[in-house]
């Protein structure tokens, strides 16, 4: 009977056992080294508030569905699959290689036992063997992606050719030394190394003595090699592998729909502050450089930057990069003495971000863009004072009347005539209906409103707002950099609803809605938030409004940036319209977490809009699929919908509509 299985060290003996030692031993040492190194270049960042140990469990759930079994990577197809194949490839070939070691080293040499025999030797000829042929694949599809069909969002550096192709040499060296050795004997058995035991015909016809001289070349050759690329990772685009997986653990919890995704965090101990913001590289905390380190440059989030589709001078991958680059000069003891602004990022790339948070949804390993930019804002702002002509004019408005039009606090009692609204400052409601200043004070967003308060009313519920006491949420301030005015808004708003004992509150902005829920924590507001699209549902679940199917057409949704990628709200939307649609509803080519901004965000709404117009870009979206209603959430994106329809030409047939007023048609 033959004996199943094979001599590990076959050829190459004790003096190839004793040479890979060696190698391991100086490989490690490298390794260690340059990891301590990069320690040190990330540790020249200010300490970080993340306890790593909380939620522990869901950060490495988190790791294993989007790391191991790559959930966002596979969003995209041909990258993705072409990730998956070297990534699980790689993986298998390592369990591999560690079961030859723990067969040679440990389990033979002291116990005289092997267990790569029989049956399971089998079984792990032909893994190794997939593994390798599938890591092979999909090595090939990332060099003909870079070098053929090179998408814009890819830049080739050397070191991207270098990785490639010494992969590709370590792979096919390996089924090389596997052919030969097999080539040996051409035992049958090893069929089920079925690419080595193809590679084993390239041999065919070579004297034994010959074949055996062959194999021990390529055995050194794949050995040196293997180990050379183990030595380069940390010098190179593989060092991902490490940063990557670990930044998708700092991250992935919090950057979910219901942890802080999309709340900017405070400036520390702000009365203090000599300093607002940050210029230099080492003002940015370990984790937040951390994050330069992690990116593999694969430009995903360029490619869904509304900014950079529409010409601004952003794009998200070269942002990072570009802070990336500074940070390694920084380390290197370049200093930027004029600091980062205005040399290694401009200001109008600064101001250009929406705060669209595209960037960081699709982003494969949760890398933020806007938390750097905030700060390199504020440090514009409020250290400076150098900031553009429509932020000092919107500051100063909210400075005088609280609100970002500069109108009279009068004027936010404007949509309520005619209508049946409690004043919550007056008398005790369940909740509270936060209007928010575009909705209270622009005419086009005002019908909104009545048509919110008329949901309200009809569903029976004990609602009021706080009229000529609401000021501006914040939002504006804050996303412009300005925290110090934030501060002094979110401070008041939260000491009156604390005061007036407001526990829930509604809105119909989703601006508000996330700065109420997520931020107004930051400094003591704790409420039960609700945004219309949440609420309307629930009223229809509770069976308080019954709908009518009464909107006719095409209908399509624009999904607002700050409802549904940041706070994860787009099946409620959907659902309520399913109710009052009586056409047909068709997405438009982006939705859900791709959905494309409307340009509004970020306090760019505030601001003028240069180059191609991003709401343009959105509503030929709507054209091309020939909606009748874009049905939308959020006032912002209302205003810029209705205009973009407007400079098409194209009001005969087609309108912008907000959820609010198209569940009216259906009551
Ligand atoms: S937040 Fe939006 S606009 Fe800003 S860089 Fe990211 S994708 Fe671009
Ligand atoms: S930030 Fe993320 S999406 Fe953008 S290039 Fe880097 S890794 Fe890719």
């Amino acid at each position: 009977m033959v004996d199943v299985g094979r001599e590990i060290m076959w050829n190459v003996g004790h003096a190839g056992q004793y040479v890979s030692y060696a190698f391991m031993v100086i490989v490690a040492i490298i390794l260690i080294l340059g990891l301590k190194k990069r320690y040190a270049m990330w540790k020249i960042g200010k300490p970080s508030p993340i306890q790593f140990t909380r939620r522990l469990g869901e950060r490495i759930g988190y790791f294993i569905a989007n790391g191991i079994f790559h959930k966002s990577i596979l969003r995209e197809a041909f990258p993705g699959w072409m990730h998956f194949f070297i990534f699980w490839g790689f993986l298998v070939l390592t369990v591999g290689t560690a079961l030859v070691a723990i067969q040679a080293d440990f389990t033979d040499l002291f116990f005289k036992v092997q267990f790569l025999k029989g049956g399971f030797y089998l079984i792990f000829s032909f893994l190794l063997d997939l593994a390798g042929l599938m890591a092979i694949i999909g090595i090939l599809m990332a060099m003909y992606r870079r070098y053929v069909t090179k998408p814009t969002r890819l830049d080739n550096k050397p070191d991207d050719a270098i990785v490639l192709v010494w992969i590709l040499v370590v792979l096919v060296t390996g089924f090389l030394v596997e052919g030969a050795r097999i080539a040996h004997s051409m035992p049958d058995y090893e069929k089920w190394s079925f690419v080595g035991y193809i590679t084993a015909y390239m041999f065919a016809g070579m004297p034994k003595e010959s074949i055996e001289v062959t194999h021990k070349v390529f055995w050194y050759f794949h050995m040196v090699i293997s180990f050379g690329l183990l030595a380069y990772i940390v010098h190179s685009r593989l060092l991902h592998i490490i940063t990557s997986s670990l930044n998708m653990m700092f991250r992935g919890v919090e950057d979910v729909p219901e942890g802080a995704r999309g709340a900017i965090a405070p400036i520390e101990d702000f009365e203090n502050a000599e300093e607002f913001g940050i210029n230099s590289v080492d003002g940015f905390t370990w984790r937040q450089i951390f994050d330069l380190d992690a990116c593999t440059r694969c430009g995903r989030c360029q490619d869904l930057c509304p900014a950079y589709n529409t010409d601004k001078p952003l794009s998200p991958k070269q942002f990072i990069q570009d802070l990336k680059a500074e940070w390694e000069r920084h380390c290197a003891g370049v200093k930027n003495e004029d600091g980062m602004i205005d040399t290694t990022i401009q200001e109008e790339t600064l101001w250009s971000c929406t705060a669209c948070m595209a960037c960081q949804v699709n982003c494969p390993v949760s890398i933020p863009t806007f938390d750097k930019n905030i700060e390199m804002r504020r440090y514009l702002t409020l250290t400076l004072s150098k900031t553009t002509s429509e932020t000092k004019l919107l500051f100063k408005n909210l400075q005088k009347n609280n609100n970002p039009y500069g109108m009279g606090k009068k004027e936010r009692l404007g949509w309520t005539e005619g209508l049946e609204v409690r004043n919550a400052m007056e008398q005790e409601v369940e909740y509270l209906y936060w209007v928010g200043c575009v909705a209270s004070l622009d005419d086009r967003n005002r019908k909104v409103a009545r048509s919110f308060a008329t949901i309200l009313n009809q569903a029976g519920i004990n609602f009021g707002i706080l009229g000529t006491d609401e000021m501006c949420c914040g939002d504006p301030s804050r996303r412009c950099g300005n925290e110090e005015q934030y501060l002094g808004t979110a401070q008041g708003n939260v000491e009156l609803l604390n005061e007036i004992g407001i526990k829930k509150i509604i809105t119909t902005c989703p601006h508000c809605y996330t700065t109420i829920k997520k931020e107004y924590a930051q400094i003591g507001g704790n409420f039960e938030v609700y945004h219309q699209a949440e609420f309307i549902n629930k009223l229809i679940g509770e069976g308080k409004l019954k709908l009518n199917p009464a909107l006719e057409g095409k209908v399509t949704l624009h999904d607002p940036c700050y409802l549904g990628r940041v706070n994860g709200i787009f099946d409620q939307p959907r659902s309520v319209l399913d109710k009052v649609s009586k056409g047909v509803y068709e997405e438009m080519g982006r939705n859900h977490n791709q959905s494309f901004c409307c340009g509004g965000g970020g306090g760019r709404i505030w601001m003028e809009e240069h180059h191609k117009r991003i709401n343009h870009a959105r509503i030929d979206e709507a054209i091309a699929i020939e909606a009748n209603t874009v049905v939308t959430a959020c006032p912002y994106c209302l205003i810029m919908m209705e205009d973009a329809i407007k400079d098409k030409e194209k009001i005969e047939t087609m309108k912008a509509m907000d959820l609010s007023e198209v569940v009216v048609k259906g009551l």
